[in-house]
């Protein structure tokens, strides 16, 4: 098997992804978890309501055992988030933060829910007028023009570098950065300015004109775009046709299988939708590594007739 193949590739290393690594791995699959243990949602929680444990448990202790247990059973992990995935006739192919290249036969989303407004005077009045949430969808309305990217992880870095093909000037706002070393290095290499500080209000009449921050400054600028958290969970999926529940278009559409509409594709976890609890995310993680698993493996022998 080629170095950069992989039978699963894990997207999240909260829970669900971890359960999924544990159970992918015991099949005799060659899985890679991805993501950073200290983003799941589960990091700076106490757990008191997950069956079979006393007391309260802390979330970063339930996190560094289950990487534990995962990496015994030979699933590889690297703590970086995946920047974009596209599907060839036969593999998915995945991009990381890192500027590796990886191959699947499956993969399975578990990057949970991040938060996904500032909540700053203007946002809300400008949404869809300046304001938006998604680079991959929104960039080509700003083509000369300057706009503005805020977030201080993987999705606004790769969002602002994006922009960088359409619009006249592009500035990061965001008080510091928590992306990889290359990632940052892309950024300091690019024409992108970084200010460090926040945005505390954005305004306009009836579309964006400025922002004010916190450093007191305003900035000139006719769009902003809010990426908050790791590379957008939604985003990466639904720009490769995986399908949302048809109610809030907030979650992974999945079946009993955690089976997505796309063949080899699962997804399990918040992702999916609530109850927002660690035992869910569980369950439907040791559900979907397990379907991932068997898939891979079917896959795989019919490769080797
Ligand atoms: C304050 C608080 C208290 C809580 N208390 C409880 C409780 O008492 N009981 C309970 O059962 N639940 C509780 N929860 C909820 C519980 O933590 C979540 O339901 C659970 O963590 C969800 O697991 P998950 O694996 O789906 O997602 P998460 O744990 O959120 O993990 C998501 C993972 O995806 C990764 N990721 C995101 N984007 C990317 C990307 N582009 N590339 C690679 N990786 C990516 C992140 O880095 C992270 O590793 C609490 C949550 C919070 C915030």
């Amino acid at each position: 098997m080629s170095d950069s193949l992989y039978d699963v590739v894990i997207i999240g290393s909260g829970p669900a992804g971890i359960q999924a690594a544990i159970h992918a791995s015991r099949r005799k699959t060659r899985v890679i978890m991805l993501g950073r243990i200290e983003n799941s949602a589960l990091y700076g929680a106490h757990i008191e309501n997950y069956a079979c444990i006393k007391g309260v448990s802390n979330g970063k202790d339930l996190l560094e055992t289950g990487l534990e247990q995962a990496r015994h059973f030979g699933a590889e992990y690297s703590p970086e988030d995946v920047l974009k995935i596209s599907q060839t006739d036969t593999l998915f192919e995945l991009l990381l933060e890192n500027g590796r290249q990886i191959q699947s036969r499956t993969i399975i989303f578990s990057m949970g829910v991040s938060k996904t407004k500032l909540g700053v005077p203007g946002e809300k009045e400008l949404s869809g007028r300046g304001v938006s949430y998604c680079v991959d969808c929104d960039a080509n309305f700003y083509r000369g023009a300057v706009v503005s990217v805020t977030g201080n992880r993987s999705a606004a870095v790769d969002g602002a570098l994006t922009l960088l093909d359409y619009a006249s000037h592009v500035y990061l706002i965001a008080q510091n950065l928590d992306v990889s070393e290359e990632l940052r290095n892309k950024l300091h290499n690019s024409n992108v300015e970084y200010i460090a500080s926040e945005i505390v209000a954005v305004k306009g009449e009836n579309a964006v004109q400025s922002l004010q921050l916190a450093n007191g400054k305003h900035i000139e600028s006719e769009g902003l775009f809010i990426e908050l958290g790791s590379k957008g969970a939604l985003q990466l999926a639904t720009l490769i046709g995986v399908m949302l529940d048809s109610e809030s278009f907030k979650y992974i559409q999945t079946n009993k299988k955690q089976e997505t509409n796309i063949e080899g594709i699962y997804a399990a976890g918040d992702i999916v939708g609530p109850p927002y609890q660690m035992a869910k995310a569980v369950g439907e993680g040791c559900v979907a590594g397990m379907e991932a698993a068997t898939y891979a493996r079917k896959k795989r022998k019919s490769e080797s007739q």
